[in-house]
């Protein structure tokens, strides 16, 4: 007997993460290499000897230092177990099935999978030439059943960012109460110029329906704890309150999230070493013939269309772990100067033997 399962989802592919082999250098997964700080680390050791209790559903301390920090209030910030849930809430309380939710494309791959679980259907609007968000031929495949948007800012995997004047032409352009997320997982490594800079949490006055979805995963160094956060009105966040599974962020994680904040300066600190070495690999891989867009998150993407995976597998030979899509490229994180380095050498060596 075969137990009965949606047979939509029979062919929906199941989430890929970036792999890990002992004495490898992993830079599949954009995570940063330094383990948490002493602050963090023994906020977490702390929080060991409570663990026979549940954690603070209502997230209080964790919540209200962010509210602090942003300047909003505590009603329209959330906090969920990694902003993937919070991507995957977001569609639940937006959409029945049926509804589109609307995203560019190559992007991050929970979009689609986490549309498709909700019964809901994924529009992708193809990246435009620079790889970057196509925002204007996504303002014109907004229909009647558009539910929610999402814009990955800077985009993972390609590493892009859109313009302000995009942006804001996108959000008038769309209707008032189409629900639009912002996912600004790498916001904290972006350097923007001028034609680029917003700011989000400024732009959610003139525009109420913006949702800001923002993560502890990567400056901040809690990918294994699992703590992401929306901003957005507090209609959303109710919303999101009733998707929320009762206890899923732990105690550890709501500590050490708060302990990170405390730690704010420090940590964002980390982040200017990893833009002078994203500035210099690719500048380095550009130099060697890889067509490279402009990256402003801690990963650079080298568009290898079909050869993306015969290069994944020939870096993991050497040692080096990358995250390659099927025919499109290989995403690489930037971290320190010596792994960096082992890349580097092995796509000097890959661009010489293909000559
Ligand atoms: C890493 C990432 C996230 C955050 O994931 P967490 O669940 O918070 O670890 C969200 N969006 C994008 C685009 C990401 O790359």
């Amino acid at each position: 007997m075969t137990p009965r399962l949606r047979p939509d989802l029979d062919d929906l592919p199941v989430y890929v993460p970036g792999k890990t082999y002992p004495g490898a250098i992993k830079l599949a997964s954009n995570e940063v290499t330094f383990g948490p700080l002493p602050s963090v680390a023994s906020a977490i050791a702390d929080a060991v000897s409570s663990i026979n209790r549940y954690p603070d559903n209502a997230m209080v301390e964790l919540t209200e230092a962010l509210a602090k920090k942003l300047g909003v209030t505590s009603t329209e910030v959330q906090v969920g177990c990694g902003s993937v849930t919070l991507c995957q809430n977001l569609i639940t309380v937006t959409c029945r099935p049926g509804d589109e939710v609307l995203f560019g494309w190559r992007s991050f791959e929970t979009y689609p999978i986490a549309t498709r679980i909700a019964g809901a259907t994924p529009v992708q609007i193809p990246l435009d030439d620079g790889l970057g968000y196509d925002l204007p031929a996504m303002a014109k495949a907004v229909t009647d059943k558009t539910r929610l948007v999402f814009i990955c800012n800077p985009n993972n995997p390609t590493g892009t960012v859109v313009s302000r004047d995009d942006l804001v032409a996108f959000l008038r352009a769309v209707p008032d109460d189409l629900v639009v997320a912002l996912d600004e997982a790498y916001i904290e490594y972006t350097r923007l110029g001028a034609a680029q800079d917003y700011d989000a949490l400024e732009l959610r006055r003139e525009f109420p329906n913006l949702v800001v979805l923002r993560t502890f995963s990567k400056a901040y160094g809690l990918a294994g704890l699992r703590v992401g956060y929306a901003v957005a009105d507090p209609a959303v966040i109710t919303a999101l309150g009733k998707a929320h599974i009762p206890f899923s962020i732990n105690t550890l994680a709501q500590r050490a999230a708060v302990a990170c904040l405390a730690a704010d300066d420090e940590l964002l600190a980390r982040t200017d070493a990893v833009v002078t070495e994203r500035v210099r690999v690719t500048a380095q891989l550009r130099t060697l013939g890889y067509r490279v867009p402009e990256s402003q998150a801690n990963f650079v993407w080298l568009d290898l269309g079909s050869e993306a995976l015969p290069f994944a597998q020939a870096s993991t030979e050497a040692g080096v772990i990358v995250r390659p899509f099927d025919g499109d490229g290989v995403r690489v994180t930037v971290t320190e100067v010596d792994e960096n380095d082992a890349f580097l050498a092995f796509a000097a060596d890959w661009a010489r033997r293909r000559g």
